[in-house]
């Protein structure tokens, strides 16, 4: 049966060899955020429906065609997270994070879910690291905002990703610019799409950002923002523009960047690519000074951004940026016969509580099968066990590279030999690579290639 044998549409199994890239990602991610102040938030995956409908906007494609919304068995209305920022800002204003020292810089890891056709770079399930910054209204914040997404794109070695920007004004200019979109639009109301239409009335930016190429042709030519937005706008957009000037962070202004979320005010972003297909938006985020306040909290202003990791991957293996390997088994302890393995076993023990990456015969193999598995594995070193071995209590440790061999006591000399071998304990490997590849960052030196 199909269905038992086949992921739902639009959702990818993330398998043992690749996991270790989506696990380097999560750590580059939160520790560069990190460095920045920023600190993990878990929210629940799903929520009430009504908080998407109010903070993405009950007129944007993902609120009305994109939310997995049921009805669970107390008749509530429920949805599957579509995106971050909703349930940050929620757990927020819920927890009062606002009453402590501002500004609140939250990180999070998630899954999000969004009925899409998919697509390369567009799943139904995708996962995204974000951030939230809530209580500063100045421009300073969007600089370190954006400074953070470039920051691990550049810690990454992620290269051909251009920083497009814009300001799409607040509730004092944006009524001018809305009633300009809508007398252009009206006039040529005949040909855009129907949902488009219904846009025109309710909100007509949103026709900006239509998909259908028709409706896309004709918002070439429509109005746009900056000529709209009103003084505090512009000379909160020119203080974002002179900080990312002076941390030499090089950007295009993009006037028609309107972003599928109506929550934004001000600064928008996206980090956009050629390299990996039509879906090019790596990251997108920007301002968003009203949300605070419509979810039910005091007026606060806001930002962040989201960085879709499905498309981040695409675009390291598009550039074919080796990410570091994860870590190989260190020693495999072979064994001929039931005392010599029942040796392996307590051997195995010692070692991995010592934070060693040991493996010994698991399947009743012959000792040739065992040093086959041992080199699928790709062990760094090997030793055999059987009678004569364990009379000595010692045994030959061989290297697996270089075939070279010697007699090692299989007490407290293994241990040290593993050590002597560079295979220094590493409670975790991955995090050490960052540590390094951040520190070759702070010197100038490029990480990836070094
Ligand atoms: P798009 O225009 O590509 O639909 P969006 O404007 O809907 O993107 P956001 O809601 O801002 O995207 O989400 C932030 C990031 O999450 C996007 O820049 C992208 O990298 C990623 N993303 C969004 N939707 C999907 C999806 N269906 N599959 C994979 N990644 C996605
Ligand atoms: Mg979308």
């Amino acid at each position: 049966m199909a269905i038992l044998t086949k992921a739902p549409r639009g959702t990818q199994d993330i398998l043992p060899k690749d996991s270790f890239q989506w696990r380097f990602l999560e750590t580059v991610t939160m520790e560069t955020a990190a460095l920045f102040g920023f600190k993990e938030i878990r929210t629940p995956t799903f929520e009430h429906t009504e908080l998407f409908c109010r903070s993405v906007g009950d007129t944007t494609d993902v609120v009305q065609k994109e939310m997995y919304t049921f009805t669970d068995k107390g008749n509530r209305s429920v949805t599957l997270k579509p995106e971050g920022t909703a349930g940050a800002v929620r757990a927020a204003v819920e927890h009062s994070l606002l009453a402590d020292a501002l500004p609140v810089k939250v990180s999070y890891l998630t899954s999000c879910f969004r009925y899409e056709k998919p697509q390369a770079g567009r799943l139904r399930e995708f996962h995204q690291f974000g951030v939230e910054m809530l209580g500063s209204k100045s421009p300073s914040a969007d600089a370190e905002v954006i400074g953070l997404a470039n920051e691990i794109f550049s810690v990454l070695g992620v290269k051909h990703l251009a920083l497009e920007l814009n300001s799409i004004g607040c509730p004092e200019c944006r009524p001018k610019y809305h009633k300009a979109l809508k007398e252009y639009f009206e006039s040529r109301k005949d040909e855009l799409c129907e949902t488009c239409l219904s846009r025109l009335e309710t909100n007509p930016m949103r026709i900006l950002d239509c998909k259908s190429p028709v409706c896309s042709a004709i918002a070439k030519d429509a109005p746009v923002v900056l000529d709209f937005i009103c003084d505090e706008c512009k000379e909160h957009f020119d203080g974002v523009k002179a900080r990312l000037d002076s941390m030499g962070i090089a950007y295009t202004v993009n006037p028609r960047i309107v972003r599928g979320l109506d929550y934004y005010t001000k600064t928008v972003f996206e980090f956009v690519t050629s390299q990996i297909g039509a879906q090019g938006t790596v990251c997108g985020g920007g301002r968003y000074d009203g949300l605070v306040e419509e979810l039910g909290g005091a007026k606060t202003p806001g930002l962040g951004f989201a960085m879709g990791l499905e498309r981040l991957l695409l675009l390291l293996a598009a550039q074919e940026n080796e990410l570091p390997a994860p870590r190989p088994c260190e020693l495999y302890i072979a064994s001929i016969g039931d005392a010599a393995n029942i040796k392996a076993g307590e051997l195995c023990a010692r070692l991995r509580s010592e934070g060693f990456y040991v493996e010994c015969d698991t399947m009743e193999r012959s000792v040739k099968a065992q040093m086959k598995y041992a080199n699928k594995i790709g062990a760094k070193m090997s030793m055999v066990l059987g009678d004569s071995e364990l009379e000595s209590g010692k045994a030959a440790l061989k290297d697996m590279d270089t075939g070279e061999s010697a007699e090692v006591s299989l007490g407290d000399e293994l241990t040290q030999r593993l050590y002597d071998a560079g295979l220094a304990r590493a409670t975790s490997a991955l995090t050490d690579q960052i540590g390094d590849a951040q520190l070759l960052t702070l010197l100038g030196q490029d990480p990836i290639s070094e």
